[in-house]
């Protein structure tokens, strides 16, 4: 059979039958053709107006080489330093000592991100308190040390009639359970948001102990109180009978920002107010 186009089958009608019938196809068929040519017009009507269309808008010029678009980045490897966190932008050289360090990655809870070494506080003289041995600390942590030494601690010392030399650091960073009590709750240690001081040193020499009765009460009740209002949790002699050495600190989230300041300034001979240590727990009992 011969091959039709549309256009050309716009033809003789098929051989008349009758003379009613010759209508009738001619009918059918000059509206399968109108049809046909009218699906035609539009597709063509169609493709003209995509085409008519392309050409009206202007393609965009193309780039100058010299503008050409940037090498996309090579893959993020795990070497490739994350750009510094805010609280690392402000923890400036004219604060602190405290160079970052790589993320801490203990076992299960333990991994911080943004962690500094705090080597020492900068005062506003350009003299350094020095944390010793530095404290591994998370950033966050850190700039609330070094506020505290800066605008509390150092003018309390000031008080005594000496100038602060340094700030004991008696744990850190640590992953461990609270008071090392193996199956308890992660402390703020191993979360590196946490420090313990047992003294501070004077440029005389003199090493001034956190717990000591025997240091001047005032110099004890107002250190007491500008470090409850700086931390969150503050657990010192009187607490729970692990810290009657030294003065826990830590920036512990709480339901409701409840806060626990838990350090009893004594006087000498009030041992009887001491709290006995409470006895290790079974590890049996740990959950
Ligand atoms: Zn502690």
């Amino acid at each position: 059979m011969e091959k039709r186009t549309p256009f050309e089958s716009v033809g003789p009608v098929p051989a008349p039958i009758g003379p009613y019938n010759v209508a009738i196809l001619a009918d059918i068929g000059t509206v399968k053709l109108l049809s046909a040519l009218l699906a035609l017009i539009a597709l063509f009507g169609f493709a003209t107006c995509g085409f008519a269309a392309a050409k009206v808008i202007p393609l965009p010029r193309p780039r100058p080489a010299d503008i050409a678009r940037p090498e996309p980045p090579a893959e993020a490897s795990a070497e490739e330093p994350a750009p510094p966190s805010a609280c690392r932008l402000r923890l400036t050289a004219e604060l602190a000592v405290a160079p970052s360090l790589p993320a801490l990655v203990g076992p299960g809870e333990c991994v911080v991100d943004d962690v500094v070494r705090l080597e020492a506080v900068r005062l506003a003289d350009r003299t350094q308190v020095a944390v010793t041995p530095p404290a591994v600390v998370r950033c966050s942590f850190a700039e609330a040390i070094v506020h505290w030494v800066r605008e509390d601690v150092v003018p309390v010392v000031r008080s005594l009639g000496g100038a602060l030399k340094s700030i004991d650091n008696y744990a850190a960073y640590d992953c461990r359970g609270r008071n090392r009590i193996i199956g308890a709750r992660l402390s703020e240690h191993g979360k590196a948001n946490a420090l313990d001081i047992r003294s501070f040193k004077l440029a005389s020499g003199t090493v001034v102990e956190l717990t000591d009765p025997n240091v001047a009460k005032d110099f004890r009740e107002r250190l007491r109180k500008t470090t409850c209002a700086r931390f969150s949790t503050v657990l010192g002699p009187g607490s729970d009978g692990y810290h009657e050495n030294h003065v826990h600190v830590d920036l512990a989230e709480r339901a409701g920002g409840h806060r626990m300041c838990q350090w009893e300034v004594r006087e000498p001979g009030d041992e009887a107010a001491q709290v006995p240590l409470p006895r290790p727990r079974p590890a049996s009992a740990a959950p």
